[in-house]
């Protein structure tokens, strides 16, 4: 789950860390009132998107006054940003946050993480934040350091001394880095994060070190364990279908391209994915059922999928193991009555209760092309939306 940017400052302050003084608001007077109330000789407006790269695409202003900031927060709300993260649709901003302006002298990259391969906890560390990190990840990667740690309660004084190392801190900046390693760990460890990324963190003109931008996600699987994590969650940011999906219990993920796939378990979803790519298309979803799904979850999923206007055909690929393949049909059918399926639909079904299956949909008046095995179904997709 991911939570905005004014959110995330929100539980770095918990933790002691340092952020600029600001407010968030959902219209433009609110918004106004709210900034009349903070000390500061500039003001700076950030939409607040689920997305990062807002500043190259006008998503951050830094205003000289209430006017200018009036003018600027009028023309940021309701408009949609199209960044590097968020998709060629971009995405409406619905709020609005404003901050007191900070004085940069240097700017620096901060990330916390878990890494999978060695399940560790990866402080990912550069002095050259900002704007451009991809770039410098690209171009000079020797300037990004990685420093892997134990899963511990604490981290020690040493390890956060090698994390900062690369920022060149001088003096009392100096401890208010160990102290920011610290509370940064202690966070990313209570509240079950994935990911925190301070970019950039910044060294002042007066060398204080202060978290000028906050990203944050956590897991999934633990958020029922973090109430307060969870009522941060945004729905307007989400996809309205993963939304429905998340209600059925679904693993549902909505993707770009044309071929919905409804599938049961997460391989053999995978290996369907894969086998549309060497077809040459590409698929609308990534779409686990389950095990033992009902009908009406069945009939659930099928909705979704034919809710994304960019499907222009549909492959079922079931295995009946746990998941019967009757139970799939009656599924199918049972959705088919509420919407009207107008794009083709290749079905191959193997495994408990196969031919139960096929007998009800060849009975259900439905237009279906059978296939045989996972190779012949993606190909016999592939020509039908042609
Ligand atoms: P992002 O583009 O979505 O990652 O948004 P950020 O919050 O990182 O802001 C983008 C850039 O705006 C930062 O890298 C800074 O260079 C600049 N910026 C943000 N806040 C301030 C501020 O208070 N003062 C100054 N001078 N620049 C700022
Ligand atoms: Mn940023």
């Amino acid at each position: 789950m991911n939570i905005h940017e004014h959110q995330a400052k929100q539980i770095l302050k918990k933790y002691g860390v340092s952020v600029p003084k600001g407010d968030f608001a959902f219209t433009v007077n609110e918004l106004i009132e709210k900034a009349k109330k903070i000390k500061t000789e500039k003001y700076v407006l950030k939409a607040q998107i689920h997305a990062g790269g807002r500043g190259k695409a006008g998503g951050v202003k830094i205003l000289n006054n209430i006017e200018e900031l009036t003018d600027a927060a009028k023309e940021m709300l309701g408009k949609t940003l199209i960044t590097h993260q968020t998709g060629p649709n971009g995405k409406e901003v619905k709020r609005l946050y404003i901050e007191e302006s900070s004085k940069i002298k240097k700017e620096f990259y901060l990330s916390c993480l878990i890494d999978r391969a060695t399940s560790k906890i990866a402080f990912i560390s550069s002095d050259q934040g900002g704007m451009d990190i991809e770039e410098v990840a690209k171009k000079s990667p020797e300037k990004i350091i990685t420093t892997k740690l134990d899963y511990l309660e604490d981290i020690d004084e040493e390890s956060c001394k090698k994390i900062i190392k690369i920022f060149n801190l001088k003096d009392n900046a100096t401890q208010q880095g160990i102290n920011l390693i610290k509370s940064i760990y202690k966070m990313f460890i209570s509240t079950d994060a994935n990911l925190v990324e301070i970019n950039p963190l910044i060294l002042t003109e007066d060398d204080n070190l202060i978290c000028l931008d906050a990203k944050m996600n956590f897991d999934d699987n633990s958020i029922y364990r973090q109430p307060e994590i969870q009522s941060l969650r945004d729905l307007n940011e989400e996809d309205p279908s993963e939304i429905e999906a998340s209600k059925h219990d679904l693993a549902y993920i909505k993707l770009d391209g044309s071929i919905g796939c409804m599938v049961n378990g997460a391989g053999l979803a995978m290996a369907t994915m894969d086998i549309i790519k060497l077809f040459g298309q590409e698929p609308a979803n990534f779409l686990d059922v389950g095990g033992g799904a009902s009908k009406e979850k069945v009939s659930a999923a099928f909705k979704i999928i034919l809710s994304d206007s960019n499907v222009k055909g549909i492959l079922i690929n079931i295995f009946g193991g746990i998941m019967r393949c009757d139970i799939l049909a009656q599924g199918v059918v049972e959705a088919a009555k509420e919407i009207n399926i107008n794009v083709p639909l290749v079905v191959r079904l193997a495994g408990t209760n196969y031919k139960e299956g096929k007998l009800i949909l060849d009975n259900s008046g439905l237009k279906i092309i059978s296939a045989s095995d996972l190779s012949d179904a993606a190909s016999k997709i592939v020509k039908a939306i042609k």
